[in-house]
C-alpha cells in the first residue's frame, strides 16, 4: 500500500516518473508483476499525455523502417497487435486504415527497396503495389511506378489510450500525485515540490527531462537531450480526399519520417510532423515554458552541429525551417496525391516535441531507445517514435530489466555476506 500523508513523507515501493505512455504503462506492469506492491506515478502536470504521448500523430506503426538487431524493431510489430487488442478490449477508437510508402523519382525505388527488405527481417507484412494498384487502395495516390502497402498500420486517438491507462492503473491500486515535480534525490528519499517521497527503487520515464533526471542518478552520462519540433496542418476540406495514411520514402540516417498524410482516428486527415530544432524543451509556442538554462544549453549543442554540420544537420535544419512557411509545408504533401486543394488546409494543430538524444562525444542522433539503470533505478531514454507504439511490450522489458538488476545486487549481497562470514570464521 502506498502511504502518503497529508504533508511530510509518503512511502511507496516504486515510484515512476512521469505520466506519459512509458511512465503509465510501465507502472502497469509493475502493478501486474508485482500486486502486493505499491506503486506510485509523479507528473508535473495536472493530467496524463500533456507532452508527447498527448501530442503526437497517434498512428501505430507497424515496424518496418528500423533495423532488426534494434529494440524498436523488437518491439513495434508486437506493440501494434498489443495496443490493438489493448483498445478493442477496452472500446477505445482505432482505425485500420493502412498506409501506402510512396516514390517521388527513380532514386526512391532503393529507398522502397530497403524498407521492404528491414520489413522481411522484421518479420512484418508489406506488400508491393504498382501505381494502379495502389489507386486501388487510395484513389487519391500518386507514386512513381510503385509503392509499399503496409496493411497493418492503423491510427488511434493517443489521449484516450493514456486516460483509459491512467483508469486502470487507478483501479488496481496504482496511486498518481499530479503537479507534483520530481526535483533531487538523496539515497532512496525522492524530493519533490510537493513534499519528500521514501521510494525503493525509482523508473524515470520523464520524456523531455529524462537525460535531466537520469543525470542526478549517475547515468545517461554521455547523452543530452535535443529537442525537435514537430508541427501538423489539418486539411479541412474533404475527409475522404484521402483514405489511408501515405508517406515518402524517409532518409533513413535520421530518425524522423518526413511530412506524411495522416488519417486520423475519427478519419480526418493532417499532415505533418515536421522535425524543427527547438530552442527549448517544451518550446510549444511564443516563449511560454521558456528556460533560460536550456536555451543556452541547447543553442550550444544546435550551434555545434550547425558549425560540424554532423549528420547533415544544417541542411535539416533550414529545411525543416522553411516548413513554418505554409506553402512549402503544403507543397511536400501534395507531392504524394494527384489532387487536393491546397487552400483545403486550415488551421495548425497542436505541436509535439521529440526527446531526442544526442550523443555529446560523437555528435550523432541515438536512433534506438536507451535503457540505463541498476538495482536502485532504472532511466528510459530516447522514448521518441515509435515509443508508443511499442510501449506495452516495452514496459514488459524494462520491468524485466529491473527484476534482472535487483536479482543480480540480492544476490551479490548474499554472496558478499557469506564472504564476510566465512572471514569471520577463519579469524576466530
Ligand atoms: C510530433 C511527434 C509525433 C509522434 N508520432 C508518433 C506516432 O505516430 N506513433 C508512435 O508510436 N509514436 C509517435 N511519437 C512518439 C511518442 O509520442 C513518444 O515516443 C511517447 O509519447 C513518449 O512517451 P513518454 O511517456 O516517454 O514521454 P511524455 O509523453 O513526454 O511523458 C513524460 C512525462 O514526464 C513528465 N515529467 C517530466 N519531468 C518531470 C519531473 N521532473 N517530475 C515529474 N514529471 C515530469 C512530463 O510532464 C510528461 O508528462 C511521436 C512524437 C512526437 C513528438
Amino acid at each position: 500500500m502506498n502511504e502518503f500523508p497529508k504533508s511530510g513523507v509518503g512511502r511507496t515501493n516504486y515510484l515512476v516518473i512521469g505520466a506519459g505512455i512509458v511512465g503509465l504503462t510501465i507502472a502497469r506492469e509493475l502493478k501486474r508483476r508485482y500486486p502486493e506492491s505499491a506503486v506510485c506515478v509523479i507528473e508535473k502536470e495536472g493530467q496524463v499525455a500533456l507532452h508527447s504521448s498527448g501530442r503526437n500523430s497517434g498512428v501505430l506503426h507497424a515496424g518496418f523502417y528500423y533495423p532488426a538487431d534494434s529494440l524498436k524493431a523488437r518491439f513495434t510489430r508486437e506493440g501494434n497487435r498489443a495496443m490493438t487488442r489493448y483498445c478493442e478490449s477496452n472500446g477505445l477508437k482505432i482505425n485500420k486504415c493502412g498506409k501506402l510508402i510512396v516514390a517521388t523519382c527513380e532514386e526512391e525505388l532503393s529507398g522502397l527497396e530497403e524498407l521492404k527488405r528491414r520489413g522481411d527481417r522484421n518479420g512484418v507484412e508489406l506488400i508491393w503495389l504498382t501505381e494502379e494498384e495502389a489507386r486501388e487502395i487510395d484513389p487519391n495516390v500518386r507514386t512513381f511506378r510503385k509503392a509499399l502497402y503496409s496493411p497493418n498500420t492503423a491510427s488511434v486517438d493517443p489521449v484516450e489510450v493514456c486516460r483509459q491507462l491512467k483508469w486502470d492503473n487507478s483501479r488496481s491500486g496504482v496511486e498518481f500525485r499530479f503537479n507534483t515535480r520530481y526535483v533531487r534525490h538523496e539515497d532512496n528519499r525522492v524530493f519533490t515540490d510537493r513534499g519528500v517521497i521514501q521510494c525503493d527503487y525509482v523508473v524515470n520515464a520523464a520524456g523531455l527531462y529524462a537525460d535531466k533526471i537520469a543525470h542526478r542518478f549517475g547515468f545517461g552520462k554521455s547523452y543530452t537531450i535535443i529537442p525537435f519540433k514537430g508541427i501538423y496542418l489539418k486539411y479541412a476540406k474533404n475527409k475522404t480526399d484521402v483514405s489511408t495514411h501515405i508517406y515518402p520514402v524517409p532518409n533513413l540516417n535520421n530518425p524522423f519520417l518526413g511530412v506524411h498524410f495522416t488519417k486520423t482516428v475519427d478519419s480526418g486527415i493532417k499532415i505533418g510532423p515536421t522535425a524543427i530544432p527547438a530552442l527549448w524543451r517544451e518550446n510549444y509556442s511564443g516563449l511560454s515554458r521558456f528556460n533560460a538554462g536550456e536555451f543556452a544549453q541547447i543553442l550550444y549543442y544546435e550551434a555545434k552541429l550547425f558549425l560540424t554540420n554532423s549528420f547533415r544537420f544544417r541542411t535539416l535544419a533550414i529545411e525543416e525551417l522553411k516548413k513554418y512557411r505554409k506553402s512549402n509545408f503544403v507543397g511536400l504533401s501534395l507531392k504524394m496525391v494527384r489532387q487536393l486543394d491546397a487552400g483545403g488546409f486550415g488551421s495548425f494543430l497542436k505541436p509535439g516535441i521529440r526527446a531526442q538524444l544526442l550523443n555529446k562525444q560523437t555528435l550523432e542522433l541515438v536512433q534506438d531507445f536507451v535503457l540505463e539503470g541498476d538495482h536502485r533505478s532504472m532511466h528510459v531514454l530516447n522514448a521518441v517514435s515509435p515509443a508508443f507504439t511499442c510501449s506495452l511490450p516495452f514496459a514488459e522489458y524494462v520491468v524485466e530489466a529491473i527484476a534482472a538488476k535487483r536479482r543480480e545486487a540480492s544476490q551479490q549481497a548474499v554472496s558478499g555476506r557469506r564472504v564476510d562470514s566465512l572471514k569471520r570464521g577463519v579469524g576466530t
